[in-house]
């Protein structure tokens, strides 16, 4: 199990929970944020920290907002416009730093207004 960022992220992007995980799983895109599955270790305190709410145990992400669970695993899986392969499990997402590539339903979306 993992924990998912979903649609609430988009265009905001404030990092707050970069800096709580312990392992260091959370990965920037060019728009929103992912959670490697592999990499992270469930310990939970990314989700309380994120002012937008969009960051769900797998199991509790809203019905609206499941199609995330498989856009947050594509970020590392498939080769993304951008890339020449896909990422993977980089161990560590500040060695990785920014990227300007996004998961296909993210890349799908309109520009998000911000809260
Ligand atoms: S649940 Fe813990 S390990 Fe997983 S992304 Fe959040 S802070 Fe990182
Ligand atoms: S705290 Fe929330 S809005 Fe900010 S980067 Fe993390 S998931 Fe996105």
């Amino acid at each position: 199990m993992t924990y998912v960022i979903a649609l609430p992220c988009v265009d905001v992007m404030d990092r707050a929970c970069v800096e709580e995980c312990p392992v260091d799983c959370i990965y920037e895109g060019g728009r929103s944020l992912y959670i490697h599955p592999d990499e992270c270790v469930d310990c939970g305190a990314c989700e309380p920290v994120c002012p937008v709410e969009a960051i769900f145990y797998e199991d509790d992400v809203p019905d609206e907002w499941e199609p995330y669970i498989n856009d947050n695993a594509e970020f590392f899986t498939e080769t993304l416009p951008g890339r020449d392969a896909p990422l993977g499990s980089p161990g560590g997402a500040a060695k990785l730093g920014p990227t300007e590539s996004d998961a296909p339903l993210v890349t799908s979306l309109e520009p998000q207004a911000q809260p």
